[in-house]
């Protein structure tokens, strides 16, 4: 049975719920209410007013906010409230005796609404160690492509755990751009809008070389690294060559827990870093694991190669490298990370702000080529949030 809403709150994402509101308590400051699954929460009276949905407070077609509480008095009075027969909450606001305005809510929308210490989270607080290898999150080309189900899931994936492989993609140049642009605008860097990870004469950056790669993330000398990076193997019959992963939520939550003087050096001390080759020098000076003002983790920045000259106070530089190491032997270990051969047809998503990757060296005994690309977080939430709409 699907729900109809009671009120228009202007609002696409799929709001109307069963939930009634079964009682409500008006105090000096705010309004309780309870609703008929048993939850219950509080509304200050001014949050009320601002998010009032009428065509006069959000603009019917854009569903932007017009209403300004610039010259409202605060604390603001208490309306008269009441439960229309249908179900909706109904506030009569007064200014001088006077009835002002009225605002409507419709009562699901509001159950989503009702504050949880879970709407201050940043993101995911589970990390991953080795045994993800054996859990990873797979799936299959063809089903993702149909955009069912199977396309939710994996975005849910790669959201949650950093990580998801789709298997059976055909492997051939040009596909990772047309499946990249079905999720979301491509993402372009200096490296330009589609990468070829393979061995270059004069190569300007060490994927391009057949070298071993230490786990890392890309563009950590860009204010923004990329979010999302796809992987797409189209050749892999080189000896060597495994990909590695881990997650780099797991590995700052072990040091936060296990070293706290070197986390509080990694999370607070800046350090430059760069990249430069004929066309470009792009730098930026951040600490190498960001966290949230809440101290969630929010992305890690470990690129050996490309971090810059060490500018610290003499008496810092030892503290900083005696914490960088201890963070790169986390890395190492093998408690902490995964290697996945990755097959012909294979595509690796990864968030390339939480999750290092790398790579066992390789040698040229047969073809070896990948392709990348990367996506903006934000878009493949919005891609996430579009299919979910649309399959209510
Ligand atoms: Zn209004």
């Amino acid at each position: 049975m699907s729900a109809i809403a009671l009120v228009d709150m202007g609002d696409l994402a799929p709001y109307a719920g069963r939930e009634r509101i079964v009682e409500i308590r008006p105090y000096t400051e705010t309004l309780w209410v309870k609703w008929d699954d048993g939850h219950e929460a509080r509304f200050s009276w001014i949050w009320l007013r601002d998010h009032c949905a009428c065509a006069a407070c959000r603009h019917p077609t854009t569903r932007e906010r017009l209403f300004e509480l610039y010259d409202l008095s605060l604390p603001l009075a208490a309306p008269r409230v009441l439960l229309e027969p249908e179900g909706a909450l109904q506030l009569r606001w007064q200014k001088d005796g006077q009835e002002e305005h009225v605002t409507r809510y419709d009562p699901a929308w509001l159950r989503r609404r009702a504050y949880e210490p879970a709407h201050a989270q940043n993101g995911p607080h589970e990390g991953w160690d080795a045994s993800m290898a054996g859990r990873l999150p797979r799936f299959n080309f063809d089903e993702v492509q149909e955009r069912g189900d199977a396309l939710r899931n994996w975005i849910q994936a790669l959201l949650q755990h950093g990580v998801a492989l789709i298997s059976g993609a055909p492997a051939r140049p040009g596909e990772l751009a047309r499946f990249a642009e079905s999720i979301a605008p491509i993402y372009e860097t200096n490296f330009g809008r589609i990468f070829d990870v393979q061995s270059k004469p004069n190569p300007n950056n060490a994927a391009y070389t057949s070298l071993g790669l230490e786990l890392h993330v890309d563009l950590p000398n860009h204010p923004s690294p990329p979010d999302i990076q796809l992987l797409f193997c189209i050749a892999n019959e080189a000896e060597g060559g495994d990909s590695t992963l881990a997650d780099g939520l797991w590995i700052a939550e072990r040091l936060r827990k296990e070293a706290p003087q070197d986390f509080q050096v990694l999370t607070t001390l800046p350090i430059d870093f760069r990249f430069q080759d004929a066309e470009v020098d792009i730098r930026f000076k951040t600490p190498l694991i960001e966290l949230s003002p809440q101290g969630d983790f929010i992305g890690i920045r470990f690129n050996n190669w490309i971090r810059d000259s060490l500018l610290l106070p003499p008496e810092e530089v030892e503290t900083f490298y005696r914490a960088y190491q201890r963070l790169w032997k986390e890395l190492r270990d093998e408690r902490n990370h995964i290697q996945l051969r990755l097959q012909a047809g294979d595509l690796l998503a990864f968030d390339n702000r939480r999750v290092l990757h790398g790579r066992t060296a390789f040698t040229a005994t047969g073809a070896r080529h990948l392709q990348g690309c990367y996506l903006q977080r934000s878009m493949v939430e919005s891609r996430l949030r579009i299919l979910e709409r649309n399959a209510k």
